[in-house]
């Protein structure tokens, strides 16, 4: 049978890469986006749902959606995440931290939350939850962001302790600055803010990479297929970077 895979965020961006790569490699899709807009350009053969991942009410009908309808879950990509605020620590608000808090990890929390059950009743499954560089290293000026995503991290290793012996797996993928629109207006910010051209920031922050440049979205989608897949059938509870080898998480540009 064809992997039956939710992937949230999934109409756009990264989500929308991992979503492509999966459909191509046979599997049955269903994403879940706050986006509408997003969601009605999606390929047919998808389902879609409209939902924010931090309400819990929505996250429990989507997954009661999911029962009834494919009776179960092979792979869940816990993708969706939000930058927040962009202020050093002392100037944020309460309520745009949780709010960044809200939607990059309870997010997470909630989706695994309701596919654990589901997951252990088949005795298989993948989780795949979407942290990032700043969940390796720390990020000055976006404080919550990095907090939220170093705990995608904890509550990732937690998972595959608690349900390996189900069967099923955890890893948590750390992509790099991706390649798109999230970072072109990162980069026309900064080069406004700082008078310097598009390409002088960008290769100030490539420059923080062996590679020497940004990711793209297929970078991330190869890896979630591939952990996903028989051939990682014994990796779990890893944390893998996908960004190009992050040799300084701060450059200086
Ligand atoms: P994006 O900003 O391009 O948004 C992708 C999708 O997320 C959109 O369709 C949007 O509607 C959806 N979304 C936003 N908030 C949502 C919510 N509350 N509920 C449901 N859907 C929501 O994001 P992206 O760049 O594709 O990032 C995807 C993941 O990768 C995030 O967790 C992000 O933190 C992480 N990440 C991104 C980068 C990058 O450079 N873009 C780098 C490292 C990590």
């Amino acid at each position: 049978m064809s992997q039956r895979v939710l992937i949230t965020a999934g109409a756009s961006g990264v989500g929308r890469a991992v979503a492509e790569a999966f459909s191509e490699a046979g599997a049955q899709i269903w994403v879940a986006d706050v986006d509408t807009q997003a969601l009605s350009i999606c390929p047919e053969g998808w389902r879609r749902t409209r939902v924010d991942v931090s309400d819990a009410a929505g996250i429990s009908a989507l997954f009661a959606e999911i029962a009834r309808d494919w009776g179960g879950l092979d792979v869940l990509c816990a993708n969706a995440g939000i930058a927040g605020p962009t202020a050093l620590v002392e100037d944020i608000e309460l309520d745009d931290w949780r709010n960044c808090l809200a939607v990059n990890l309870d997010g997470a929390f909630l989706c695994a939350k309701h596919a654990a059950p589901m997951m252990k009743a088949q005795g298989s499954g993948v989780m795949l939850l979407t942290s990032s560089t700043a969940g390796q290293y720390g990020y000055p000026r976006r404080a919550p962001y990095a907090a939220a995503k170093w705990a995608v991290v904890g509550l990732g290793k937690t998972l595959a302790m608690e349900l390996g012996p189900h069967g099923i797996r955890a890893n948590v993928i750390c992509p790099g600055a991706v390649e798109g629109p999230r970072m072109e207006q990162v980069l026309a910010r900064e080069a406004q803010a700082k008078d310097m051209t598009r390409d002088q920031v960008y290769r100030g922050y490539a420059s923080g990479t062996s590679m020497g440049r940004f990711i793209e979205g297929r970078d991330i989608a190869g890896m979630a297929v591939f952990l996903a897949s028989d051939a990682a059938r014994l990796v779990s509870g890893q944390v893998i970077a996908v960004d190009g080898h992050t040799v300084n998480p701060d450059p200086k540009i």
